[in-house]
């Protein structure tokens, strides 16, 4: 069986403690391959390789960083297929969906944040005291922890910028989903990126993880998880003082008007919930829907839910893959479980589907208030529910009632009606007509229990640089 180890200094390394974990095939409920269970002396290891590398990669201009995350974003670009394919076999998601969109958007990133590397600039200060600069310094070597729904993804969302601003990096993808992780350290390597400045670690949150927010070595932490970790994370890293991005859980409401096009829009819509089995942070898994298009737009959505194609994740025509892990199919069960017991109609769905693997039927229910557990607290599976509303400012109430606000989805035709709503809707992302467009330059995060600070565009730069103003008296 594939055995993946930490890459530390563009090297394989096994685990120092001979500990491997079974990584396993969602579709298959089988363990494809292993993966090094890390601890604190595979981290410090990692931490000393990044240290050593911090001089001169933090020193090199910043085109010739540019230059490297070019030539990595290349590298990848000619291997879409096998990283999708990994993708696909470690998480489960449909062949298609890692090849023509998140690889892809992998690739953009590495890309993306090779030109702010070029472009990022600072400020200064004039007319009232002196002359004022701001200077903006790489920080050392920088966490980043990221899940298992969207793996290299969210993991080059942080690589990037990271380095682009001159840190060098010690990463810690999911253990559910190491593999193109994995490979991104082996890529690097092939490219000859100085050794040391990208450091893929494996392991338990709890363990290495958690040793990693920890390590007095390690400036800042960039986390996107779920809101508990996060707020863990949070606990242990405040009195350390370290600099902190948390990118954490969604239960993001879809507001549909009767004046949209949603006939017109309806793959959209249903894409906007179930899209990776509804194992994105930014799906709308609350459809708040006005009354008087309520039963036909819910006969529609439905029988267009009914539609998906659940299967194989490397078959052609699938649409639906199956959720991550046994645990986490064990999790979406209970809240269907819990959904009935709650009072909820079931539309379609609310079962599993008879295959091996860990795949739940994309469900659909209405019934359900804005106080029930159901409607409050992520679930991250194929589940949506509805609920209809008769003015705007009622609609407004029930997508504000969460304590999550990462993204809203508005669909109206009302211009003026769009951007009153999306001005007081709860959220640090709202779509207006569409959704999972990105532009980004854009700042990107959440409020209230979806986290703290943003990433995105000059954001990331500057959550990976430290600014120190210089004043000059000019007298
Ligand atoms: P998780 O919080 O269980 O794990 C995320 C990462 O943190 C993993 O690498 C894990 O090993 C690590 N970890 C766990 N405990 C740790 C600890 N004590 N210290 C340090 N690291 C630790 O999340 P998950 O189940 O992998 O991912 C799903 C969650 O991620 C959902 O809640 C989803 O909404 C959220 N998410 C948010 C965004 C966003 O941009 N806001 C994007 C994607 C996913």
């Amino acid at each position: 069986m594939r055995k993946l180890g930490h890459w530390i200094s563009n090297t394989a390394h096994a685990p120092q403690g001979g500990r491997w974990l079974d990584v396993f095939d969602p579709n298959t409920g089988q363990a494809h391959a292993q993966v090094a269970r890390g601890d604190a002396a595979d981290l410090e290891s990692a931490i000393a390789a990044a240290s050593e590398a911090f001089p001169a990669w933090s020193t090199l201009r910043n085109s010739q960083r540019a230059a490297w995350l070019e030539k990595l974003a290349a590298a990848l670009e000619s291997r879409i297929d096998d990283f999708a394919r990994a993708e696909s076999l470690d998480g489960g998601k449909p062949f298609a969906l890692a090849r023509d969109a998140e690889i892809p958007r992998a690739v953009s990133n590495l890309r993306f944040f090779a030109h702010a590397a070029t472009q990022f600039a600072s400020e200064s200060h004039h007319g009232e005291a002196g002359l004022n600069y701001t200077l903006r310094a790489p920080l050392g070597v920088v966490a980043a922890i990221s899940p298992w729904n969207l793996p290299l993804y969210l993991l080059t969302w942080k690589i990037a910028p990271a380095l682009a601003a001159g840190n060098t990096v010690v990463a810690k993808p999911s253990e559910a989903t190491p593999l193109t992780a994995t490979m991104l350290g082996e890529l690097a390597a092939e490219i000859g990126l100085p050794k040391g400045v990208l450091n893929i670690v494996h392991g338990l949150g709890p363990e290495i993880g958690e040793a990693l927010v920890m390590h007095a070595q390690v400036k800042a932490i960039s986390f996107t998880g779920s809101t508990a970790v996060g707020r863990r994370i949070a606990g242990v890293a405040a009195p350390l003082l370290k600099k902190l991005s948390l990118e954490l859980g969604g239960k993001n409401p879809t507001l549909v008007f009767a004046d949209s096009d949603w006939r017109g829009h309806l793959d959209t819509l249903v894409r906007s919930a179930f899209q990776n089995s509804g194992q994105i942070c930014l799906c709308g898994s609350r459809l708040l829907v006005e009354r008087s298009i309520y039963a036909e737009f819910r006969d529609a959505f439905v029988q267009r839910v009914r539609i998906l194609h659940a299967g194989d994740p490397m078959a052609d025509g699938t649409t639906l893959g199956p959720l991550v892990s046994q645990a986490h199919f064990d999790k979406v069960m209970a809240c269907l479980r819990r959904a009935r017991a709650e009072g909820g109609v079931v539309l379609c769905g609310g079962e599993r589907i008879e295959r091996a693997g860990w795949f739940v039927a994309p469900t659909v229910i209405e019934g359900l208030g804005p106080e029930c557990a159901t409607n409050r607290e992520e679930i991250f599976g194929p589940v949506a529910t509805l609920q209809a509303f008769d003015t705007d400012e009622q609609a407004l109430m029930l997508a504000n009632a969460s304590d999550y606000g990462l993204a809203a989805m508005l669909w109206t035709r009302d211009l003026q009606r769009a951007h009153r709503l999306a001005a007081q809707l709860r959220a640090g992302v709202v779509w207006i007509n569409t959704w999972l467009i990105r532009d980004l330059r854009t700042p990107f995060g959440g409020v209230g229990a979806s986290g703290l600070g943003r990433e995105g565009g000059v954001e990331a730069m500057r959550f990976f640089t430290e600014t120190k103003n210089v004043c000059l008296s000019l007298e």
